[in-house]
């Protein structure tokens, strides 16, 4: 299988080449050159186990890893998940069901790529011989995925940058204080926002970067998408035969890309009837999907904060489908959102059928984790919450609960009167926190690179 990038200036890929490189150099996004009819597979794959599953997903995508390779490395990336079934499909009663895909190391969904991203990562090194340093901004969950994606691996070292008190307690313990001498929490003096600069200019500097095999973590690489579409299929075959076609996933969504896996798994054949994009308050994808209309707005800070951004990054994905697949028209939409901050489909908003949105504010978030715990019994992060709004128990339904509500103690226990807690965090609290507070310049994070970086 090859792959191609979006804007259509970048010759096809190998899968590695396309997951080690990360962004497409003309700026797009990778795709399968084609997508594989999974239809007549689906029989061969009821009852199997996750890891199986993904291996034979990943295998026909993943073609120039050889299978003897392959399965160690996807078998290796969902050990360390807390729950026998990785992602338990748990059922509300009625036709309602919840996909829980918070087990893994940092009880958030991203690490189902990220764990398979490090995995990735370090048989590339192993197989090339290289190193590589992986450098990021967060301002929580990525950049604790992404540390517990490499924690360890050898030939790996990962820095990642996030505002000094300005990501949760709990998010900075999970990156500060895993005790593995590749990792970097680099606390700086400054927002987001200048950690991002900093680091736009740090990679705009190719020598250095090369100098250094420094590679970024974002939500574009491939192999994200792709292990994201595992846990959808999973759940599609759990549910009962009946309700299969019928079943609307629904998925609190940020920057496109959990929803968009989903969505390109219907376009390899899983016949999924349709997707919720539930947004929270920031909720630029929401007015797209009623109006046609993709529009920038002003980030607000939410109760949801992993879904609070402005424009989506995975959504060059899906307009590369939206415009047949033509890179030419792909190009003049995104210099048309970038000049103007607006993009209008040709279609209006009613050309697609299978997705439908809705949209949670702060002033909403905590009744819903309120009504859900009185109604099931079932206590949600303030992410799944926003996928709670406006659901409908006559259909049949899986909602992706994006986080533990472990994560979120606060909110909950002013929304239910429980505090919940899990033993990893709680592990967490006796460890030492092992940070560097340094500058917000490029400077600094230059030489602090260049000091502590790998091979
Ligand atoms: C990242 C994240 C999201 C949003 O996912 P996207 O792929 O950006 O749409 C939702 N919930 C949680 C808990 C997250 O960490």
């Amino acid at each position: 299988m090859r792959y191609v990038s979006t804007r259509g200036r970048t010759p096809p890929h190998s899968f590695s080449d396309a997951v080690a490189v990360g962004l497409a150099p003309d700026g797009g996004l990778f795709l399968p050159e084609s997508l594989p009819d999974l239809g007549a597979r689906l029989g061969g794959w009821e009852g199997l186990g996750y890891a199986q599953l993904c291996l034979e997903f990943l295998r026909i995508f993943a073609d120039d890893i050889p299978e003897a390779e392959l399965k160690p490395l996807v078998f290796g990336a969902y050990e360390r998940f807390d729950a026998p079934e990785v992602a338990p499909l748990r059922s509300l009663g009625g036709r309602r069901h919840v996909l829980e895909l918070f087990h893994g190391p940092t009880l958030a969904f991203k690490d189902f790529a990220l764990q398979l991203l490090g995995s990735l990562y370090a048989r590339q090194c192993r197989v090339r011989g290289e190193t590589i340093n992986v450098l990021g901004a967060t301002s929580g969950d990525t950049g604790a995925a992404a540390i517990h994606g490499l924690l360890g691996r050898p030939g790996t070292g990962i820095f990642i940058l996030y505002p000094d008190g300005r990501v949760s307690p709990l998010q900075e313990r999970q990156m500060a204080c895993t005790g593995a001498g590749n990792v970097f929490a680099l606390a700086i003096d400054g927002t987001f926002d200048d950690a991002q600069a900093a680091l736009k200019e740090i990679f705009g500097d190719l020598g250095f970067r090369s100098r250094h095999r420094l590679s970024a973590v974002n939500s574009i690489n491939l192999a994200r998408v792709l292990a994201q579409c595992v846990y959808y299929l999973y759940a599609w075959l759990q549910l009962p035969r009946a309700d299969r076609s019928q079943a609307e996933f629904v998925v609190p969504t940020g920057n496109f890309g959990n929803v968009l896996a989903g969505w390109m798994l219907r376009r390899m054949g899983v016949p999924i009837r349709r997707f919720r994009v539930a947004t929270n308050q920031n909720d630029i994808l929401w007015r797209f999907f009623t109006t046609g209309q993709y529009r920038v707005g002003a980030v607000l800070p939410s109760l949801a904060p992993s879904m609070d951004i402005q424009v989506a990054s995975n959504f060059e994905r899906f307009l590369y489908y939206l415009l047949d697949s033509d890179p030419a028209r792909v190009r003049a939409a995104m210099d048309e959102f970038k000049t103007t901050g607006l993009w209008r489909s040709p279609q209006g908003a009613s050309a697609w059928p299978e997705f439908s949105a809705s949209r949670c504010t702060d002033a909403e978030i905590p009744g819903i984790i309120g009504r859900v715990h009185r109604e099931f019994g079932y206590i949600v992060d303030p992410h799944t919450a926003c996928g709670f709004k406006d659901s409908d128990c006559a259909e049949p339904s899986v909602i992706l609960a994006t986080a533990s509500p472990a994560k979120f103690p606060e909110t909950i226990r002013q929304a239910t009167g429980v505090t919940p807690t899990h033993p990893s965090l709680e592990k967490l609290m006796s460890r030492p926190v092992v940070k560097t507070r340094i500058s917000g310049k490029p400077g600094a994070i230059r030489e602090f690179v260049s000091a502590h970086a790998v091979g």
